[in-house]
């Protein structure tokens, strides 16, 4: 591995979709990968959280991976029988690393991000032990996977069954002959029920009824729904996750389980207990405790923002204030960038967000 530069002008921390777009239009505009910028990442190897995602997420279940800039994934040469998402991602952003020449330092955790004397400093975790890099910006590409999000319920400390979020879930196999409840409205939710209702017993809770649509999901009602998420950010607003935004498109998949009966969603339960939960104002026996073995929390994640606190740029409601072309850049201070937050949470967000941040970065640097 190429030793670490004690300083550049722009640190990219994450090596995922966003931070690898970001990367690749700062090389386009002249920058040099590894002595003009450093892309740091935390993970051992390639594939940012792609590599987590459990193994029946394939090629043909995601909802759609789209192709970094420069090099089409159908031209990576991954192997045609690589469809599990896990191990597909991972080998495309592993043959786009190395084909456009990005070198990407890891494992190499950055702790915290602090203000020094007019530039930034970045604290970082390596191998070798702790370090530190001088930048005088920084795009903080750094996702979502490793924030999971369970809403607070009463009792929950209190439940004796397995708890586990999306973020922890490998087979349905470990749930075979048991009561589960799947919690969420969205699509991983609706996913791993489908596939947990073919060897446990399942129930589904949601907070709102959730909405099915038979309207094919079009560019136009994609950028309905960024749009929203893009005002909310630029008001300084949490931006909500984008299924919060929008309804279930209605695949053959889930019609079918639909019909089975596996896809009715009940009231979301009031508590929990040492067996189960008790069940909420609108179910069948509201205030009496149902048993179940597991629940499945399928309640999204929060974008990773830990490491910039001394940087004090989120707003009294915890959203931070974006400005910019794509919304990426944060208005308090304009050397940072947040690709694949809020509206550029996809992988085609988060393509479109890379060429903004380095056209605005290097207008900003002057380079
Ligand atoms: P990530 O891929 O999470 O990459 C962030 C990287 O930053 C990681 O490698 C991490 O190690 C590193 N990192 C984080 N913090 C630090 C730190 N402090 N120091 C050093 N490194 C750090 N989008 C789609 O477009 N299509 C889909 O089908 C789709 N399916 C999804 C399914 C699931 C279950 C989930 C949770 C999300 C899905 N998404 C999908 C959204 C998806 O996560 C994004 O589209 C995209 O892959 C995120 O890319 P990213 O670069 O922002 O983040």
């Amino acid at each position: 591995a190429a030793p670490l530069p004690d300083a550049v002008r722009v640190a990219v921390i994450g090596a995922g979709q966003a931070g690898l777009s970001a990367a690749y239009h700062l090389q386009r505009r002249g920058l040099e990968s590894g002595r003009d910028f450093a892309l740091l990442d935390e993970n051992p190897a390639p594939g940012g959280a792609w590599q987590h995602r459990w193994p029946s997420l394939t090629l043909s279940n995601v909802n759609r991976i789209n192709d970094l800039p420069g090099l089409p994934m159908a031209q990576a040469g991954i192997a045609a029988d690589s469809i599990r998402a896990s191990a597909a991602v991972p080998a495309y952003y592993a043959a786009y690393e190395e084909r456009l020449g990005l070198r990407a330092h890891r494992p190499v955790s950055v702790d915290r991000v602090r203000e020094d004397a007019g530039a930034l400093r970045l604290e970082l975790r390596t191998p070798a032990g702790p370090g530190a890099l001088r930048a005088d910006a920084v795009v903080s590409a750094t996702g979502t996977w490793d924030r999971p999000y369970v809403p607070y319920y009463p009792g929950a400390a209190a439940f004796g069954g397995r708890q586990l979020h999306t973020h922890d879930y490998r087979s349905p196999g470990e749930f075979a002959g048991q009561r589960v409840a799947v919690v969420g409205g969205g699509i991983s939710a609706v996913q791993l029920l489908q596939e947990i209702a073919q060897v446990a017993e399942v129930a589904w809770f949601t907070r709102r009824p959730p909405e099915f649509t038979d309207r094919e999901f079009t560019p136009e009602l994609g950028h309905a729904v960024i749009a929203r998420v893009e005002e909310r950010v630029r008001r300084g607003e949490r931006p909500g996750s984008v299924v919060s935004n929008t309804a279930l498109p209605l695949t053959p998949g889930l019609r079918a389980a639909r019909a089975a009966g596996i896809l009715t969603a009940r009231p979301m339960f009031a508590a929990l207990t040492g067996a189960g939960v008790v069940q909420g104002p609108g179910d069948a026996r509201p205030g009496q405790t149902e048993a179940f073995d597991a629940i499945l929390w399928c309640t999204g994640f929060r974008f990773r923002l830990d490491h910039l606190a001394p940087l004090r740029q989120r707003e009294p409601g915890g959203g931070v204030r974006m400005d910019g072309r794509l919304a990426t850049r944060v208005a308090r201070d304009h050397r940072i960038h947040l690709p694949g937050y809020g509206p550029t949470a996809s992988t085609i967000g988060a393509n479109r967000a890379g060429r903004a941040v380095a056209r605005e970065l290097m207008e900003l640097l002057g380079a």
